[in-house]
């Protein structure tokens, strides 16, 4: 019988490498760091694990590299590019300059704007080796696992493709404590996303910057998190972030990278802090 049960669950590992079937083991005192850096309309989200190595996850503007030059930080162990919008890539190319990049990951969703295609091109003369991610996808980080919850092989066809096929991350420490990152990937996209009951998360970084389209009541149930984090600028001509997202998102505590500035969250097992690192 329990050769049966073991061989079931070795034959689930082999035949999906990249679907989320290994048990995580269990650490109270799990640490890890994410500093939503304050990037104006965009994203940019830096993430420090327990060893002390970072990951970034999108850069807008300049405001990226300088916040990596005030920390002293000179490696990257990879950069996740969520998708191919300015917001999002617009600050790639100076990070790529200045620091080294151990790995770049992107959705390889195709687009032929010129600063896209000389980003790519800057990462293939550096030599850095690149992956495509799609939803089932799982890393791991030293003390974090990363899993991608979107966007499915073969990517969705929506009103609004790039966005909805924005990566979808969900970070979780050995302790379960998960920081859900939604690019820019909106309501028709997660309102059908076969991987539903892992979106439930303690964290949430507010999908398209606040969008009204980014948010339902009954995905925010779901994803049920403790508090909402929403990248965005000010002026911006989309009305990001939007009243009634704001309504919805009220049922947490929200902090704004455009009232507070870059915002520094700190994760020990299943313990979090969230502090202002500029508060404007
Ligand atoms: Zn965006």
């Amino acid at each position: 019988m329990f050769k049966k049960i073991f061989l079931i669950l070795l034959y689930c590992c082999w035949i999906s490498t990249n679907i989320f079937c290994q048990p995580q083991a269990f650490n109270q005192t799990d640490t890890f760091q994410i500093d939503f850096i304050d990037v104006g309309q965009g994203d940019s989200e830096l993430i420090k694990t327990a060893s002390g190595n970072y990951f970034l996850i999108d850069a807008n503007g300049d405001a990226t590299q300088q916040y990596l030059a005030v920390k002293k930080i000179k490696n990257l162990t990879a950069i996740f590019l969520t998708h191919p919008h300015f917001d999002h890539y617009s600050g790639l190319a100076s990070v790529i300059n200045h620091e080294k990049i151990a790995h770049f990951y992107e959705t390889g969703y195709p687009s032929s704007n010129k600063t896209f295609l000389q980003l790519l091109s800057q990462i293939s003369q550096k030599n850095i080796p690149k992956t495509e991610l799609k939803q089932g996808d799982r890393l791991t980080l030293d003390n974090l696992t990363l899993k991608i919850l979107n966007p499915p092989l073969g990517f969705l066809k929506t009103h609004s493709p790039i966005n909805d096929n924005s990566m979808v991350i969900k970070v979780s420490n050995r302790a379960g404590f998960s920081v859900l990152l939604l690019g820019d990937a909106e309501t028709t996209a997660l309102d059908q996303n076969p991987f539903t009951s892992y979106l439930d998360s303690d964290i949430l970084k507010a999908s398209h910057h606040g969008s009204r389209t980014g948010i339902n009541a009954h995905l925010l149930q779901i994803i049920s998190p403790k508090a909402v984090i929403i990248s965005v600028g000010q002026p911006n001509s989309y009305g990001h972030p939007h009243p009634q997202a704001l309504a919805i998102y009220q049922m947490a505590p929200v902090y704004r990278t455009d009232q507070n500035g870059t915002i520094h969250l700190a994760v020990t097992g299943n313990v979090y802090e969230i502090k202002n690192r500029n508060p404007k």
